[in-house]
Parts: C-alpha cells; structure tokens; sequence
C-alpha cells in the first residue's frame, strides 16, 4: 500500500514556523516513501477562515518549492480538496451514523446548555459538558420535537464505558478512559456545517491517508477520533504527533519570540534553502551530526524514526547562521538579483535599475557577501553608496574612551593617506593608518571607526578600503572634511 499524508491547515492565519514544519515533515516523508503529498484546506470554521490566509498557504508553498500531488489548484481523484465544497458529503455521513445508531440528534437550546454549564460550574460539579440529555429520547419525544420545527445538531454517542487507544508512531500508545471524552461532542451543527472532527475523519478516511502527521496539539483528539472510526466501521491511519516547536525559553513558539510567520522571514531575506534545512532540524536529524541538507536530499533521506521525542527548540540565531551560509553559496549575479528588490525598496535605486545602478550593486556584492545574514542586511549596508548620508552627531564620531581633540587629529592624519587610495597598494594604505594609532598610543580601532562613520554613517559598512573605491574618492574626501569641521566646531 502506497503511502498518502496531508498537510490540513485552517486557513485562519498566516503560515508559521510550526505549520511549516509539519507540512514539510509531510512532505518529505512522501517523497522518501514514494507516496503522495496531499493538500487539504480546512475550511469549516468560516467565521474566521480568511482568503488572505488561504493565499499565503499557496505563496509560502510554492516559495518553499512544496508541490502536493493532490489538492486545490491542481485536482485529483478525491476531491475537492477544500472542506468547505464537501458540506454535503459531510451531512450525508453524519446522517448515516444517526440511522446506525452511533448519533443521535440533539435539540436543546442554547439556553438550556447555557443554564446546565452555569449550573456545573457553580456546583463544582464532576460532570462537565454536555449532560447527554438527548441521548435517550424516545420515538415519541423526538418526532414531537421535530414537529415542532426545531433546530438540532447531531451528536455522537460516546461509550459510556471502555477505554479507547489510538497508536503512536513516536509516543507508543495513549488510552484514554471513554467516560474522559468529551461527552457525546457535535458533528454537525444546526446550520448544517461540520465540526473540524467529523470533516476530518472523514476526509483522512475518504482520500485514503495512510499516516497522520501533525501537531502534538491534537493528541487529546486522538481517542475521540478514533471513536469516529470505530462509529463508521473504519479503520483508522497510523499517527506520528510531531513534537512541539519552542522557544529558547521553553514556551510554545509564538510572537512573543519573534518573527513566526513565513511570509515575515521572506520579507526579512531568509532564503527558503535555509528555511527549510533549519526548521527541518528543529525535532528531526539524520544522524545528529550532519547539519547541511538540501530539499531534494531531504525527500531521500527524511523517517520518522528519526524524529526526536522531546520538543524542538527554534533558535532565530540558528536560522540567522544557515541563513548566511545560504547567501554565500549563491554566485555574485544570482545576489545581485536578490538583493535588488531591497535597493528598490528601500528608494536607493528605481524600480527597473539602470545598467550603471546595477553595475554598482554588483561592485558592492563581492565586498558584502560574508557579512549578509539576511538579504534585508544590504539596505544598512549598501546606504552610504546609494543615498546622501546625514553629517554624523560628534558622539557618533567618537570611539570608546577617545576625546574629540584626539580623534580630529586622527581624522587630519588620515586624510592625506587615503587620498593615496589606488596609486598605492591596500595593505601600504592600513599599515599607515594603523601607525597613526601607534603613533596617538590609542587602539586601532581609534582610527578605524571615525573614518567609518564618517564616510559611511555606520559603525558596520564593508571593509573600509573597498567602500570608499566603490564611493568615489571625492564624495569620501567631502565627507571626511565634514566630519573634521564638525569636530573642529566642537573644539573651538
Ligand atoms: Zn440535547
């Protein structure tokens, strides 16, 4: 039997982290297994399902390089793939379990639910939930309430003793005590839509899904779903529950963290070779020592066996760090291309870069490919080339621990060894600007970093020989005797 797995979101929210992994997990286990990948939409909350959330489902998709084999926007032999366009079928399978005696319909009022969960509460009573009141209507009583015309749901009869089990790929078995589920939980609503347990049995059932593979969140609904199974007379698919993803603090991953949605580490410039080979490591590894894995060599090699148990912790330092090796495998062109989007946005180039705007991103790129952690880096970088630097503040010009006397004579000292640049060698040019902080008995560092920001604005720009080639020695020259009147001011 062939293997079949699905990523089922709820298209409520942008995807995150912890989505992606599990849909990723998915993935890559179809690939190994050569099964299928399946997309499902869960669409049955329309309250707070979102068409911007369902369209950031496909774009993080097919930026990441995801493709299912079955689902929306490509079809199949079990579809539609979305919930929302199988309500019938859902009814249908519903009623069905109400002929066989496994549901039973429900007419209570919200009213009479709203008093009977006052009343639990104030009592402190051991019984929560739904008193299975219905449960035991007779013929009579019932024809006399839908005589009446009124609204009911269909609930499922959970056995009121027993134990049910539901196997665990990673956790081994989990048996839950049937008088612990929740008591004979809706299916169908008054309105005719599905609960998320019954559209989800029965689509996990119908499209032939072999494992399930998602958030230990959903482990409490394990023995309820299995109790589904057994109503309909199925048998139900293998589970592997994935283990939390969590911050460095312990806590479910969340905002709180930081950035979770994909979308927000594209914007950043997190490359989607990173994205994935990071958060693939965050609760999977090969062989707990090999880092490095692309895609393609995911979808060979990934199994569940390989699964930790524990809780995966996302560490944003992590991602920076593959992030950045990312970056630096891509050719100096393919860069120049990423990071054009950026200039563009940030209004230091215009939307279709002229060929000497693109010949200067391209001079920049060699110079600042090690030091980009994520594409979104170059703005920061590249602005003392591209726009007009504002005149540094005197407290920005100095170093740690440095008077302003001392660092306007570093800067008149480096003036004429920079006008040097290009008919001397680099190495000549340092070595003289490193005697000058002999020759002050201050660090190096001293003379370094008001030359930087004087020039660049910045205390991080590419190494500072390079940045002033790429600038021009004019406007370096300027902006160095701008900076020496501002201290000059401060002097006098
Ligand atoms: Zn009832």
């Amino acid at each position: 039997m062939s293997v079949r797995v699905r990523y089922a979101p709820s298209p409520t929210g942008m995807q995150h982290i912890g989505g992606v992994r599990t849909a990723l997990f998915n993935y890559f286990f179809a690939r190994a297994q050569k099964g299928s990948f399946i997309l499902r939409v869960e669409d049955t909350d329309q309250e707070r399902s979102t068409p911007e959330a369902l369209q950031d489902l496909y774009d993080t998709l097919e930026w990441l390089g995801v493709e299912w084999d079955e689902g929306p926007l490509v079809g199949g032999d079990y579809g539609p793939y979305v919930q929302s366009q199988r309500f019938e079928l859902y009814k249908e399978y519903a009623e069905k379990l109400v002929a066989d005696g496994k549901a039973y319909r429900c007419y209570c009022t919200s009213e009479r639910l709203d008093a009977l969960r006052e009343k639990q509460t104030l009592e402190k009573s051991k019984q929560q939930g739904y008193d299975r009141h219905c449960r035991n209507l007779d013929e009579a009583e019932r024809s006399a309430l839908e005589q009446q015309g009124l609204a009911s749901v269909i609930r499922l009869k959970v056995p009121l003793e027993g134990k049910t089990t539901f196997h665990d790929v990673l956790m081994g078995d989990i048996t839950r005590r049937n008088t612990d589920v929740n008591p004979d939980p809706v299916l169908l609503k008054s309105d005719g839509f599905p609960t998320y347990h019954l559209a989800n049995v029965i689509d996990d059932h119908l499209m032939g899904i072999t494992h399930i593979m998602r958030a230990q969140e959903w482990i409490p609904s394990g023995p309820l779903h299995i109790l589904l199974y057994e109503a309909f007379g199925w048998e139900p698919p293998m589970y592997c529950h994935l283990p939390m993803v969590m911050g460095k603090d312990g806590q479910k991953l969340s905002k709180r963290h930081g950035s979770t949605s994909v979308r927000d580490f594209k914007a950043k410039g997190y490359l989607p070779e990173a994205l994935i080979n990071y958060v693939s490591m965050v609760g999977w590894s090969y062989d707990g020592e090999r880092e490095f894995f692309t895609k393609d060599e995911l979808c060979e090699v990934f199994s569940l066996e390989k699964i930790n148990k524990a809780p995966g912790v996302f560490d944003y330092k992590k991602l920076e760090w593959y992030n950045g090796m990312y970056i630096r495998q891509k050719s100096d062109g393919q860069l120049t291309d990423m990071l054009i989007p950026y200039l563009v946005d940030a209004g230091f180039v215009s939307g279709n870069p002229s060929e000497s705007e693109t010949a200067k991103i391209a001079a920049l790129v060699p110079i600042i490919k090690e030091r980009l952690k994520v594409l979104g880096d170059v703005v920061d970088m590249a602005r003392f080339l591209f726009a007009e630097i504002e005149a540094p503040a005197v407290e920005d010009l100095l170093p740690k621990k440095q008077d302003i006397p001392t660092t306007l004579e570093v800067l008149v000292r480096v003036l004429p060894i920079l006008r040097k640049l290009g008919s001397v060698g680099d190495e000549v040019l340092e070595q003289e600007l490193a005697d000058i902080a002999t020759l002050l008995d201050i660090k190096v560092n001293g003379v370094f970093m008001p030359i930087r920001v004087a020039i660049t604005g910045s205390t991080v720009s590419p190494p500072l020989l390079d940045s002033i080639r790429l600038l021009g020695m004019d406007t370096a020259v300027a902006r160095l005797e701008r900076a020496i009147t501002i201290l000059k001011n401060e002097v006098a």
